[in-house]
């Protein structure tokens, strides 16, 4: 199997010859091709490079060519702020009060914000490395976007003060993540890591997030033209709403942090793996950053005996993005704990 074929069996749950493994790296890739973070962040050509040159290093089978949140928000209007070596950080928000949340508009992927960087990324690397690499670049859902460019503690405010001009915000962002999405995918993505990361207990209620999450991420997977479930949510926290991502349409994995979280790898196996591509396993926080190879080694074939023994259904997998400090020889160390597990 291809790489990319091998993701595509993973997320329709056909056999595997090896579990596939995803490193969840975006800011990293400049560091892989040694650039500065803003470079990286600004330049097609530099990020296509990096990400490559994290292929080359580590073997994965899936990429996700990305740069930083404000990507999408700075063409809301963000102001960035970079520092060397860190991820650029979102520095002054777009919207300050909530009558702001009616001025946003549609954005076109091509010239607004940096969302041009990750398109041209795409062409790229699918141009160079053809079906050696599945690519599915971070794309943030409505929700998740409205964090980016307004304080989260504002935005939990205006879910329950003023949810009117909110969702006229959401509705906003909703068509121009459509347009993004389609986007990648006319550049050449398989799909969308598509980040309902406000989707935890933490952050919202189960209530909450359908009526300001769930339902503006579905109107987005049901308006693509490509409707054949190869796209994985991605959800932060430690009480993940797992149950209610279960349900989306047209995404077939969740990306979460069960080594963190409260549902760990078999359990998440037991309740959802029928249905679910389970894509996780790996602590990004710990292990791959400060173990060694050998415990990496470890802890990969223990997420892969959790989430891998019926040969379906699962993608080995950080359960966020990767740090930039993360040593590139442990992700190695993922790959070839698939290849030793899978027989190759
Ligand atoms: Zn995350």
């Amino acid at each position: 199997m291809s790489p990319r074929e091998r993701v595509h069996a993973a997320l329709k749950f056909e056999s595997l010859d090896r579990v596939p493994v995803s490193g969840m790296a975006w800011t990293i890739g400049a560091m892989a091709g040694r650039f500065s973070t803003k470079d990286y962040a600004n330049s097609a050509e530099k990020m296509a490079k990096g990400q490559i040159a994290f292929w080359e290093k580590t073997g994965v089978d899936l990429l996700h060519p990305t740069s930083d949140m404000g990507q999408t928000a700075e063409g809301w209007g963000v102001k960035m702020r970079y520092e060397e070596n860190l991820t650029p950080m979102l520095d002054v928000f777009a919207v300050q009060e909530a009558s702001d949340w009616e001025k946003l508009r549609v954005l076109d992927p091509r010239k607004d914000g940096r969302m041009h960087v990750t398109i041209d990324a795409i062409r790229q690397i699918r141009k160079d490395l053809g079906d050696k690499v599945a690519l599915m670049p971070y794309v943030p859902t409505p929700l998740t976007s409205a964090t980016h460019v307004c304080y989260m503690e504002q935005v939990m405010m205006d879910i329950v003060l003023n949810p009117d001009a909110l969702h006229i915000g959401l509705k906003t962002m909703a068509e121009s993540i459509v347009a993004y999405i389609e986007a990648i995918m006319d550049a050449g993505a398989d799909g969308a890591l598509f980040a309902t990361t406000r989707a935890s207990a933490e952050i919202t209620t189960d209530e909450q997030y359908r009526e300001f999450g769930k339902r503006y991420d579905e109107h987005v997977l049901r308006k693509l033209r490509k409707q054949d479930g190869k796209n994985i949510l991605h959800v932060c926290g430690v009480t993940p709403h797992f149950q209610l991502l279960s349900e989306y349409g047209n995404a077939n994995g969740i990306n979460w942090w069960d080594r963190g979280s409260n549902l760990s790898m078999s359990e998440a196996k037991k309740g959802f793996g029928d249905r679910v591509c389970l894509v996780g396993g790996m602590d990004q926080t710990t292990t791959l950053i400060l173990g060694g190879i050998e415990e990496a080694r470890r802890e990969a074939m223990e997420a892969i005996a959790a989430g891998f023994g019926d040969r379906k259904g699962m993608i080995l997998a950080p359960g966020c993005e990767i740090s930039p400090h993360t040593v590139f020889d442990n992700v190695r160390a993922m790959v070839l704990a698939a290849e030793e597990h899978g027989g190759n």
